[in-house]
């Protein structure tokens, strides 16, 4: 069983004890638990539960809190039993290794804590601040815990305005899917490219009436 928390696309944040819940109702099965936003979430990380579940596995990533996305690399914590089952496999799924640059790369970046602070609270400010300009705009925003946004306007129609806005060089994302496909899921990226995009959605909205 895999569970992205946060989850994708909708960036929501399922409570820990929640989570909790599922490890503990299936000790037959191993509970992955993806969390490869969860530096952007208030609650943070339930990895210290490996040591009350032996079925819990979770995995994060360097590709986006720590802003190295071309490294190539994430990490899993579990106990020790399923670590090594893991150490067994890996080279018949991933014949690549971690190579020395990435290494190095990885436990300088992982080690730069006042960046990766400073980053990670720069991607909350902005988040912050698109959420709100879209609710002025009359969006209702999922309760992100991640760098990005689930976002929907009820009375418009956002496919067309996902069409018009990649007219516009302004790329989101839309998931052509039952109970989603009114939605936008949107990268938060830096305060001007949310002006960018807000211009945009404004312009689009006077073009609609
Ligand atoms: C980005 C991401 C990952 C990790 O991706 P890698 O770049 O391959 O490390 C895992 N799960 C989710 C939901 C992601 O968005």
């Amino acid at each position: 069983m895999v569970i992205p928390n946060p989850n994708a696309p909708t960036a929501i944040y399922e409570p820990k004890a929640e989570i909790e819940k599922i490890i503990a109702a299936n000790p037959e099965s191993v509970v992955i638990i993806d969390e490869a936003y969860v530096d952007f979430s208030e609650e943070g990380s339930i990895a210290e539960l490996i040591h009350k579940y032996e079925n819990l596995v979770v995995v994060q990533t360097y590709s986006k809190s720590r802003s190295l996305a071309g490294i190539r690399l994430g990490f899993a914590f579990a106990n020790p039993e399923l670590i090594k089952i893991l150490e067994g496999v890996k080279n018949s799924f991933n014949s690549y290794t971690i190579n020395t640059v990435t290494r190095i790369l990885a436990s300088e970046g992982g080690m730069d804590k006042a960046n990766f602070i400073s980053c990670v609270e720069k991607i909350k400010k902005t988040r912050a601040y698109l959420t709100g300009e879209l609710s002025k705009l009359g969006f209702e925003t999922c309760p992100s815990s991640a760098n990005f946004i689930f976002t929907t306007k009820p009375d418009t129609d956002c496919t067309a305005l996902f069409e018009y806005l990649k007219t516009k060089n302004v790329y989101v994302r839309h998931f052509d899917k039952p109970k989603i496909n009114n939605y936008l899921r949107i990268t938060v990226g830096t305060d001007e490219e949310v002006d960018i995009l807000i211009k945009e959605i404004k312009n689009y909205l006077e073009k609609a009436v």
